[in-house]
């Protein structure tokens, strides 16, 4: 069988590292997930990298250690291959994709409200998670005094609090799993509960490209995306170059990001200092910061989360939250009963209405988006 169909030939058209630095990578398509870098680490065949938001070969001596196995190329949010299946197991058929529920909720913690960024809703259900002996670990994003984003897994909810809140640049969210292997054995020996590493089960928070990558890695039942448990999305219009962002905000506002305490976009940037002084800038002045792969998404309300959160159409305090699965729905509804969040309730005679409207909303900021594409 070798003879009829040499090794080579078998893998001729397989798309592998080289073809996604052509394609997506040079072309300014890729969003930093790090979903190529976790993968080809975990298989620890040591040759790729992120450097500076960019997955690039370790060195050129390690250029032939590829494999060629391709799923680098496969599992990259900004590639075709995987869409049409992922669509059918989603059950995506526009761009709003599988809506079980629609409903707008808050946190019912003082602290949380606080450090929050909407409802503080994905801070409150990763904590329900964590107490409730749902995961041993989450995938979130912190940042440093600068606002730059450091994605990070977390291994207990008093750690939660520091995540709380939006930083509009990115945050290559995937990339954190590429430790998993190398701390296994501390993992282990710090879980009674987890023997063996694969055990571990994790929530993962992210940009809707970033879903789009964990879920081709479980569609392709692929490490180490198989320890993902729960996939909360957030909504996003557009993300920023931090350095960019930065230069920008000094000029519209002269505030180091030292001095920022919450960046907010609401039609407008709401920027608010360390003195509790709000700044109202136009949100196109900050056009030139968006990040180039910001430009082909067509996605806003992240449609392969189990639930996907987002400030746009809820009321003051509120996140308005999408429920897609029926794992999201179950979770939604026990930490409602359990006293984690509060839901807001329209009045009953315009439940079905307010729902609907809701939909046309965030439908219209999806096409908006599409649009502006
Ligand atoms: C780049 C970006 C753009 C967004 N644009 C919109 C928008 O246009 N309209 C809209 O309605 N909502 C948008 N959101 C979502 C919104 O800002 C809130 O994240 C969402 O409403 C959840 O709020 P919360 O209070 O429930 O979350 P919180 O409890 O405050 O938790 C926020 C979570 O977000 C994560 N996070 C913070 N920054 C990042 C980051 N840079 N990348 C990945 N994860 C991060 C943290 O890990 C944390 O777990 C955007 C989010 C991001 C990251």
């Amino acid at each position: 069988m070798a003879d009829v169909l040499p090794k080579k030939t078998v893998l001729k058209d397989v798309k592998i590292f080289k073809d996604l630095q052509e394609e997506i990578i040079k072309t300014n398509k890729c969003c930093a997930c790090g979903a190529c870098v976790a993968y080809c680490s975990s298989q620890k065949f040591d040759v790729i990298k992120m450097e500076r938001y960019t997955p690039q070969y370790i060195s050129d001596a390690n250029v032939d250690n590829c494999k060629e196995c391709g799923l680098c190329y496969y599992i990259c949010p900004q590639t075709e291959p995987l869409m049409k299946h992922l669509n059918e197991d989603y059950r995506i058929k526009d761009e709003m994709g599988y809506i079980q529920d629609i409903v707008a909720a808050k946190t019912t913690d003082d602290k949380i409200k606080e450090m929050g960024q909407d409802g503080g809703l994905v801070t409150t259900l990763l904590t329900y998670l964590f107490d409730k002996n749902k995961i041993d670990a989450a995938i979130v994003s912190e940042y440093d005094e600068k606002l730059q984003p450091i994605p990070k897994i977390i291994y207990n909810k008093e750690e939660l609090l520091k995540s709380s809140g939006t930083r509009y640049s990115i945050s290559s969210n995937i990339l954190p799993l590429t430790e998993l292997y190398n701390i296994a054995q501390e993992i282990i020996e710090n879980h009674h509960q987890i023997y063996d590493i694969n055990q571990i089960r994790m929530a993962f928070v992210g940009t809707p490209c970033q879903c789009r990558a964990v879920r081709k890695m479980q569609l392709l039942n692929i490490s180490p995306a198989h320890v993902i448990k729960y996939v909360f999305g957030l909504f996003c219009m557009e993300n920023f170059d931090y350095e960019k962002l930065f230069q920008l905000v000094k000029k519209e506002t002269n505030e180091d990001p030292a001095n920022i305490t919450k960046m907010n976009i609401k039609k407008n940037f709401f920027i608010t200092n360390k003195e509790n002084k709000v700044y109202e800038v136009e949100l196109h002045k900050f056009d030139e910061a968006v990040r180039n792969h910001c430009h082909d998404c067509d996605e806003f309300t992240s449609r392969f989360a189990d639930i996907s959160f987002g400030g746009s159409g809820a009321v003051q305090q509120n996140s308005m939250v999408v429920i897609r699965t029926e794992k999201g729905e179950e979770l939604m509804k026990n930490a409602l009963i359990s006293g984690y969040i509060d839901r807001f309730t329209p009045k009953k005679s315009t439940i079905t209405e307010w729902k609907a409207s809701k939909i046309d909303l965030l439908r219209r900021m999806t096409n908006n988006k599409i649009k502006k594409s």
